[in-house]
C-alpha cells in the first residue's frame, strides 16, 4: 500500500459504452501517465464503431452530486471538461467549477461526433462561450468546433491563425487549434497559444479513421498539468501521446474505425 498522492484529475465528459472515447478514454489516458482518474458523468451515450444509438443526460443534481463527492474528497490537480450535452448541463458545470475553483481546467468542446452525432444542442454555444471559455486554462477545439464556436469557415493556415487570436479575445486564455480537419495532405499541424505565444505542432498524418483522440488530447494536457508541468510542455507531451497511441491504434469492432492504444 502506498500513500495517498494529490494525483488526482477529474474528467467532467459523457460515457462512450464502445470504450473508445469520452470518459473511458479519459480514465485511460490519466491511467497510462500514472494520474488517478475521477469522473463526473454529464451524459451516457449508447455507441459502437459504427456510431451513437442513443443518449440520455442524468439530471443536473446528480451531476453536481458527482462533482462535489469528487471535489470533498480529493486533492484535484487538473479538470477536463468533455460532451456536455446541453445549456442545463453547461450552466451547472460551470457553478460547480465557481464553486470549487480548480487550478487547471481543459475544455474540450465537444460538438459534433465523427461519425455526424450531434453531442451538443445547437443552442448551448451561447452558455459553452459566456460560461465555460472564462473558465478554462485551455480550450482544444478541432477546426468545425472553432467554426462553430466563431460563426465562420476555417479554410488554411492563416485562417487558423486569425482564428486562434479571436478565440482568446472571447475569453480563452490558451487555445490549441486542432488542425487535422485541413484538407490537403501533408503534416496535421495544430497551433497553440500559450505561455510562450503562438507556436506550431506538427506530425505526420496517418491515413486512419480515428476514434477518440480529442478526448485523449484534452485529458492528455490534464494529465501532464497535474503532474506539475507547464501548460507548454503538456501541449507538446499530449500531442506526441495521442500520436504514439495512434500509431498503435487498433480496430475493436465491425466498423472501419481506430481506436488508441493507451497501454
Ligand atoms: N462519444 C463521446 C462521449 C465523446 O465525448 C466524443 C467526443 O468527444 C465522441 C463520442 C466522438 O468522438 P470522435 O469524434 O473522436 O469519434
Amino acid at each position: 500500500m502506498t500513500d495517498l498522492r494529490p494525483l488526482c484529475a477529474l474528467t467532467i465528459a459523457g460515457s462512450d459504452s464502445g470504450g473508445g472515447a469520452g470518459i473511458q478514454a479519459d480514465l485511460k489516458t490519466f491511467a497510462a501517465h500514472r494520474v488517478h482518474g475521477l469522473s463526473a458523468l454529464a451524459a451516457l451515450t449508447a455507441q459502437h464503431t459504427r456510431g451513437v444509438t442513443a443518449v440520455q443526460v442524468p439530471p443536473v443534481a446528480f451531476l453536481r452530486a458527482q462533482v462535489d463527492a469528487c471535489f470533498d474528497d480529493f486533492a484535484i490537480g487538473a479538470v477536463k471538461l468533455g460532451m456536455l450535452a446541453n445549456a442545463e448541463v453547461i450552466h451547472a458545470v460551470a457553478d460547480a467549477l465557481e464553486h470549487h475553483r480548480p487550478a487547471q481546467i481543459v475544455l474540450d468542446p465537444v460538438m459534433v461526433a465523427t461519425s455526424g452525432a450531434r453531442l451538443l444542442e445547437p443552442d448551448a454555444l451561447d452558455a459553452l462561450r459566456q460560461r465555460l471559455l472564462p473558465l478554462a486554462t485551455l480550450l482544444t477545439p478541432n477546426l468545425p468546433e472553432a467554426e462553430l464556436l466563431l460563426g465562420r469557415s476555417i479554410g488554411d493556415r492563416a485562417a487558423m491563425h486569425a482564428a486562434l487570436d479571436a478565440l482568446r479575445r472571447i475569453g480563452a486564455r490558451g487555445v490549441m487549434l486542432k488542425g487535422g480537419h485541413l484538407p490537403g495532405g501533408g503534416d496535421v499541424v495544430d497551433l497553440v497559444a500559450d505561455e510562450h505565444g503562438v507556436h506550431e505542432i506538427g506530425h505526420p498524418r496517418l491515413p486512419l479513421q480515428a476514434h477518440g483522440t480529442g478526448c485523449t488530447l484534452a485529458s492528455a494536457v490534464a494529465a501532464n498539468l497535474c503532474l506539475g508541468r507547464s501548460l507548454h510542455d503538456s501541449c507538446i507531451a499530449a500531442a506526441d501521446y495521442v500520436h504514439a497511441a495512434l500509431r498503435g491504434g487498433y480496430k475493436p469492432g465491425r466498423g472501419n474505425v481506430v481506436v488508441l492504444d493507451h497501454f
